[in-house]
């Protein structure tokens, strides 16, 4: 039952806050009358030819990017939400006794007072990373090089400090131990195309403010002498490393990338780099099994590394150390990283205030310990059993479509199903909660916390290198608004924070939470079935478990998928990569394929009621596309279009339907529109 007059809404509230039995019907639903906000219509727009237009132009034109921001929408806006609720958290624990207070509150008002403690920052200056400092300064060798870059006490934070970074995780062949697994890495700029396409003058532009910024970091490190020459032959390093990397796109590929050797192995097919002493540095002995992700990029990498002079190596790791702290040190080296990070890359006009970005860091940091405390307060428990009870349907609409595909032999369909029925959803938050007991936090040493929380993960990471893989393990924290599939586990996951209007609202019109989060949930189950994810089966295994003629029919029908995507554009002339975003646009496309069919089913052979003029289906559609309402600065989607495997928000609003025959008859979509294609050329998975 879903509340549906305008009359009832404006009162319900009032209702509701007075008589605490009352049932959800009665409340009123978050977003206009039924949970979709028609004043960000622009209804002069036809659907066929703009259908983001038709649903949020209105909204697009009348929003404007928060300055401190670098997008605005669904998504955006509820990151806000979940930015205040941890403030009120920590401000709620500010007001407790500190007497009453629990060892894990102590931690995470520790942890927010040392960094917002800006005066102490200030008056402590370069002191706390000298040490660091003059570790790099007393490198002597390719090999201390080598060492300096493997020790986790020298944090990275995803600065990129070494050729290749490291992660320890469920081995793709077998999902029941960790391995290590090594990847390309060591450049400050997002990823290759930040070096080496000459097609796209924002991108020359962003290469020239970045030798700025290499020279002025080694400046502010305090270090003197020829620094434009230093700093021009860094970036040569960064540049001759992106020769060696490989596209984002071949990234992705669950094949290309499961490339198991040792250690001692690496030493023999890389040379030039001394593999043994980086991975010693992190504990690993060499006879460890790796996996080489992009394989054949590593000995190049190791043939740049060996090539290049200690002194240039030495200049890079102050360089990047400097980035990764920049946020714990004094405010002219914050700004410094900001004008280049913040404002050239993410195009970013201020930096966030410093207790928005306390919150981030202490989510990022002290995950289990406040997103533990933002669970309780923040996620009810009804909330948790109406979303289980989706997630059910939207598996039920899959197993129906599953028997009925067309393109698929019965033994194939048998192993998807088996698949579907072996997914595990996980909802709001973690079952168990992680000890962070063992994490020292010191309110008068940010920067010593910090590298001691890197120190704290990768020896949690290690200690469990041969123990049985937790499946139930989170890789997002409660206040997330986020979710994402594990091929690995062969399970899905819904952040607390994700499970709110405009995704998800028990009072609004079923259509909106079908189009909504009932698409979220159909594209993370859907990428169980996507170009990569459907070549692990139900247990979580990399191993094929369709017929040749089945994977070919499938291999075809995305590669058309890819094709529509190739042709959209994220700015002018920035072609989208139907490639590298391919495993989210199928992702997307079984979403709403399958949601409408779930939202069919629970309508229970009764018709839907028309609301303000809107048929059921229409309000499916018009939902969706209100989840991908968003707006972008032209830095932040350049970095999206090159290095992310999401499409732009606008086409993931319009690029689904296109294939879709409900979308043509519910909005009466003709030939002559401009999304219109042609029934035989839409590409149908389910
Ligand atoms: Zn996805």
């Amino acid at each position: 039952m879903r509340k549906i007059a305008i009359a009832l809404a404006a009162t319900a509230a009032l209702v509701c806050a007075a008589l605490a039995a009352t049932p959800p019907a009665e409340k009123a639903a978050a977003i206009g009358a039924w949970g979709f906000d028609l004043t960000g219509m622009d209804r002069s727009v036809k659907p066929g030819d703009d259908f983001f237009d038709y649903a949020n132009g209105a909204w697009f034109k009348r929003t404007t990017i928060p300055p401190d921001r670098t997008s605005i929408g669904s998504f955006q806006e509820l990151r806000i939400l979940s930015e205040q609720r941890m403030k009120d958290l920590i401000a709620g624990l500010h007001a407790k006794d500190p007497a009453a207070l629990t060892p894990e509150e102590h931690q995470i008002l520790d942890l927010y007072d040392a960094f917002t403690d800006t005066a102490g920052i200030e008056a402590r200056g370069l002191a706390p990373i000298k040490p660091d400092l003059a570790r790099i300064a007393a490198l002597k060798s390719l090999d201390d090089v080598a060492a300096l870059m493997g020790d986790p006490a020298f944090p990275s934070w995803g600065a990129g400090d070494s050729i290749v970074a490291d992660r320890i995780v469920p081995d793709a062949k077998n999902s029941n131990v960790y391995v290590v697994t090594a990847t390309q890495s060591g450049l400050g700029m997002p990823n290759r195309d930040y070096y080496l396409r000459t097609d796209d003058p924002g991108l020359a532009a962003t290469r020239d403010a970045y030798k700025k910024y290499l020279a002025q970091a080694l400046t502010l490190a305090g270090e003197t002498g020829d620094i434009e020459a230093r700093a021009a032959a860094v970036y040569a390093l960064e540049e001759d490393m992106a020769r060696a990397h490989w596209q984002q796109a071949d990234r992705r590929n669950a094949d290309k990338v499961y490339n198991p050797t040792t250690v001692a192995a690496l030493q023999g097919s890389a040379p030039g780099f001394n593999w043994i002493a980086f991975f010693k540095a992190q504990g690993i002995g060499p006879d460890r099994k790796v996996i080489a992700r992009e394989n054949t990029a590593f000995a190049p990498l190791a043939q740049v590394f060996a090539r290049t002079p200690v002194g240039v190596w030495r200049d890079y790791l102050t360089i990047h150390y400097i980035h990764a702290m920049a946020p714990y040190l004094p405010k002219a080296i914050d700004d410094s990283d900001f004008d280049f990070y913040g404002k050239v890359i993410g195009g970013q006009a201020q930096q966030l205030p410093r207790d928005t970005r306390a919150v981030q860091l202490i989510d990022a940091t002290l995950p289990h310990p406040f997103g533990k405390l933002y669970a309780a307060r923040y996620f009810p428990p009804e909330t948790k059993a109406k979303a289980e009870a989706l997630v059910a349907n939207i598996i039920k609409a899959y197993d129906a479509d599953i028997r009925k595909i067309t393109w698929m032999s019965d033994v194939t369909k048998q192993k998807a199903l088996d698949k579907l029925h072996a997914f595990t959803p996980h909802i709001g938050y973690p079952d168990k909660w992680r000890d962070y007991s063992g994490l020292v936090i010191r309110r008068d040493d940010l920067v010593g916390d910090m590298e001691r929380s890197s120190v704290f993960e990768w020896q949690y990471r290690l200690n469990r290198i041969d123990q049985a893989v937790d499946r139930n393990e989170w890789n997002m924290t409660p206040p997330t608004v986020n979710a994402y599939y594990t091929q690995s586990f062969n399970s899905i996951f819904f952040p607390a924070a994700i499970l709110q209007p405009p995704f998800f609202d028990p009072n609004a019109d079923d259509a909106v939470n079908y189009g909504g989060i009932g698409v979220v949930i159909g594209h993370e189950i859907g990428h169980g079935f996507d170009d990569q994810g459907s070549k692990y089966d139900g247990a979580g295994i990399l191993q094929s478990w369709w017929t040749d003629a089945d994977r070919k029919a499938f291999e075809e029908r995305v590669a058309a998928l890819g094709a529509q995507y190739d042709s959209y554009e994220g700015l002018p002339g920035l072609h989208v990569n139907g490639k590298l975003t391919m495993g989210e646009n199928i992702g997307d496309l079984s979403g709403v394929a399958i949601a409408l069919k779930a939202y069919h089913a629970s309508l229970g052979g009764k018709k839907a009621p028309v609301l303000d003029g809107f048929t059921g289906d229409q309000r499916f559609f018009l939902a969706f596309a209100q989840v991908w309402r968003g707006k972008y600065t032209d830095a932040a989607m350049r970095q999206q279009v090159l290095t992310n495997p999401h499409s732009p928000p606008h086409w993931r609003a319009v690029g689904p339907e296109r294939n879709v025959d409900a979308w043509y008859a519910a909005f009466k979509v003709k030939p002559g529109d401009r999304m219109y294609i042609a029934p035989d050329k839409r590409v149908k998975l389910w």
